[in-house]
């Protein structure tokens, strides 16, 4: 791997914001540490429904205002009304912010909200920014290699992505998954229906079994056979699942570099060791200088 690709190659960290102080005080280390890996952004994660608004809005300010490493909210439109959404964007607006995650989000069961409220789709939301803030911020979205788990089928999938992007987004990041072939397959379907952007890929360490397919079962993303054999095969020996799982995932990120993925997306789970041990099997560069995020 060269060091010119990697300069045009884009990388991002995304974490959950804190629920405590000592949560926070540890993310705060994550982040400091994460920095010397000088990605594009940090991204912030943000309940549906509003239910993480404050502790992403106050995540986000305080890595802006830290001022090392831009920082990017998710920001979810299920569930919300216009004006919420011009509230928040202008407060965002107003601390610097000029990235944002666009996503419709997904209701918390039992909250009797199903998404026929004002924004149906990301895609509206894309469309909003954009009409009421031109190009002030950088817009990504996600899409799915594997398909989403509510999608008719796959065409249609990639259709409304496409829509998506045509609303005004600059660059796609993806649902994870552990199988290289389903994200070409689904950047070359992209690139065949005129895509252009960046389509990024997500990329999940391992670090827990049952949370990962808890998670995985939940997003349609699949542990392929295999996978999941071996790592329900490590049960309480954490060491060794994780050991392992850096392997695979590091594995998978070559292949997808390899292969001309434009760079990588890690869901750090707020953690800085796996992300740091895949980023030293692929050799990526470090910036010891780099000022404290
Ligand atoms: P959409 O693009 O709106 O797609 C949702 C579904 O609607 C798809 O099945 C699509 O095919 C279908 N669809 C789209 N347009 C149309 C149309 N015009 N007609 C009919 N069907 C249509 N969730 C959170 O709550 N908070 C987060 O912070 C968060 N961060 C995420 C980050 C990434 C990188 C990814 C990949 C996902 C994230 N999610 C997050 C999860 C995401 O909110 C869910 O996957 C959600 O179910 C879909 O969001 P979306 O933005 O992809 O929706």
């Amino acid at each position: 791997m060269t060091s010119d690709s990697n300069a045009s190659r884009v990388f991002s960290f995304e974490f959950f914001p804190p629920k405590s102080p000592e949560a926070e005080a540890r993310l705060q280390r994550t982040r400091e540490r994460l920095a010397r890996l000088n990605p594009l952004f940090f991204s912030v994660t943000f309940g549906a429904g509003g239910s993480t608004r404050d502790r992403t809005f106050e995540t986000v300010v305080e890595i802006q205002r830290s001022g090392g490493i831009d920082a990017s909210p998710h920001l979810s439109c299920i569930g919300a009304t216009p004006e919420s959404i011009r509230e928040i964007l202008a407060q965002y607006r107003e601390h610097g912010i000029r990235h944002i995650v666009a996503l419709r989000g997904d209701m918390p069961s039992g909250t009797g909200i199903v998404g026929t409220g004002d924004f149906r789709y990301a895609s509206e939301l894309v469309e909003f920014i954009r009409a009421e803030h031109g190009d002030h911020f950088r817009i990504e979205v996600a899409c799915y290699p594997e398909v989403h788990p509510q999608a008719d089928d796959a065409d249609a999938d990639l259709r409304h992505f496409v829509h998506k992007v045509q609303c005004g987004a600059d660059s796609a990041i993806t649902q994870y998954f552990f199988n290289a072939d389903a994200y070409f397959y689904f950047a070359d379907r992209c690139q065949d229906a005129g895509v252009t952007i960046p389509i990024v890929p997500g990329i999940m360490p391992i670090i827990n079994f049952k949370q990962l397919a808890r998670f995985s079962d939940a997003c349609g993303a699949e542990i392929p056979r295999w996978l999941r054999k071996r790592l329900a095969a490590y049960g309480d020996d954490k060491a060794s699942l994780q050991a392992f799982g850096i392997d695979v995932v590091s594995d998978l990120c070559e292949q997808l570099l390899d292969g001309g993925a434009p760079g990588l997306h890690f869901y750090t789970l707020n953690q800085a060791g796996p992300t740091e041990a895949i980023w030293r099997n692929l050799e990526l560069p470090v910036d010891t200088t780099a000022a404290p995020a």
